[in-house]
């Protein structure tokens, strides 16, 4: 049983959104900003993900007539504008994730303030709007960014682990909805193997790996619930990993009872049901 339970439109068990972080290269030229440029093995293993799987993916969404969200770092999107074109393009969204994959904790705030502001920046010539919803690098949110959210207007933060279902996170600056991920519905653990950034997994054959998300499906279906995995196209994009995700994924579709939507509906959608969700206080923290 869920102890906060949300009614969801008429007809749908649950809510669901498939999300991806497309981060491409940023996170070894993140990781390793003297020399990323010259490790062409993990650049190639992240260019992968915008220039290979995206397209991919893509179109399984457009066979299915169901709109998802993906996380971009403002430099991948710069970096690849034709993604960013063919996403939209789909009627996806696309969420704020940082500039280059920073640890918001590996700058002082003010430089962290600068870095996502440039990233805005990005987002509205790119795309012609604001994002409506953020996921930290790492989910790795500090206090201050949560207020920093909720001074720029956003709907929803997609970081934080208070719960397993939509909930409402109370800071001094006001209230943003979280849309709640976990590392049991991650495909780092499963499938990445990264040298470079320390992360040195066995890798698991594709129906393993997707085993973990059925089975959250499976607990959210039953109970009325949220079902959101955290993927990125660079693991789960590829060829036998999305073949088996694809053929898991059809019949669910087609079922009808879950209601596939980006984040930003499923957000819109708890923030009229607020008076029914759960509250999370997240402190300033302690001043310097
Ligand atoms: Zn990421």
């Amino acid at each position: 049983m869920l102890l906060h339970p949300l009614p969801w439109p008429t007809g749908k068990r649950l809510a669901a959104s498939i999300t991806f972080d497309v981060d491409a290269d940023s996170l070894i030229r993140n990781a390793r900003p003297d020399d990323g440029h010259l490790r062409l093995h993990p650049v190639t293993m992240g260019r992968y993900g915008p220039t290979v799987a995206v397209p991919r993916i893509l179109d399984t969404w457009q066979r299915f007539g169901i709109r998802q969200t993906f996380f971009m770092p403002a430099w991948v999107m710069e970096t690849y504008p034709a993604t960013v074109e063919a996403i939209l393009k789909g009627g996806h969204e696309i969420g704020h994730h940082s500039w280059r994959h920073e640890d918001p904790l590996g700058h002082s705030d003010d430089r962290e303030a600068e870095l996502f502001g440039r990233a805005m920046d990005t987002h509205v010539r790119m795309t012609g709007t604001k994002p409506r919803g953020y996921r930290a690098p790492v989910y790795n949110a500090t206090p201050a960014i949560i207020g920093r959210l909720i001074d720029e207007g956003f709907l929803y933060d997609s970081s934080l682990m208070a719960d397993e279902i939509p909930y409402l996170m109370r800071h001094p600056k006001g209230e943003i909805i979280e849309l709640p991920p976990h590392w049991g519905a991650d495909d780092w653990p499963p499938f990445a193997h990264f040298e470079e950034i320390g992360y040195l997994m066995p890798v698991r054959a594709p129906s393993d790996g997707i085993r973990a998300f059925q089975e959250e499906y499976a607990a959210m279906h039953a109970a009325g619930g949220f079902f959101m995995p955290v993927l990125h196209p660079f693991l789960t994009g590829r060829l036998a990993r999305w073949a088996a995700m694809e053929a898991w994924l059809a019949p669910l579709v087609e079922a009808g009872d879950t209601w596939f939507a980006p984040l930003e509906e499923i957000a819109a959608h708890a923030a009229r049901h607020r008076d029914l969700l759960r509250v999370d206080t997240i402190a300033e923290g302690d001043p310097a």
